[in-house]
């Protein structure tokens, strides 16, 4: 998708610190970290939100859940634990127009979802 950032940084246009990465996902550093550890995951192929999952091939879906389970254990936090979310349309605060996970850990997140 031309002007979709995401893309972008699938395609090299523009950098990212890759932590994780599999011939359907890409994941990599936040820009802006909200936690001490901050990774965003994306399926390479684009969908817009978690409104069109389905329109994934159930080999991409298992993989953006697979990676999440990966990055927490490449990041040494999977005993302490850590937090996945997706934002999906404007009342989440989705600022990126292409399907993404946070996976966020590395200290006590608070307890509140929302
Ligand atoms: P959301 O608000 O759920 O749409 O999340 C989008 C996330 O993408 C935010 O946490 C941003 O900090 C992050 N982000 C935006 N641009 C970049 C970038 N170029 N590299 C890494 N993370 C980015």
């Amino acid at each position: 998708m031309a002007d979709c950032i995401f893309c972008k940084i699938i395609s090299g246009d523009i950098p990212s610190t890759k932590v994780y990465e599999d011939e359907y996902v890409l994941a990599f550093r936040d820009i802006n970290p909200m936690a001490p550890t901050h990774v965003v995951i994306i399926p390479k192929r684009h969908v817009q939100s978690m409104n069109e999952f389905e329109n994934l091939t159930e080999k991409e879906q298992l993989a953006i859940l697979h990676a999440c389970k990966k990055v927490a254990e490449l990041e040494g936090i999977d005993q302490t634990g850590y937090r996945v979310v997706s934002n999906c349309g404007p009342d989440a605060d989705q600022s990126v127009q292409h399907l993404h996970f946070h996976v966020l850990g590395g200290g006590k997140l608070s307890a509140r979802l929302a």
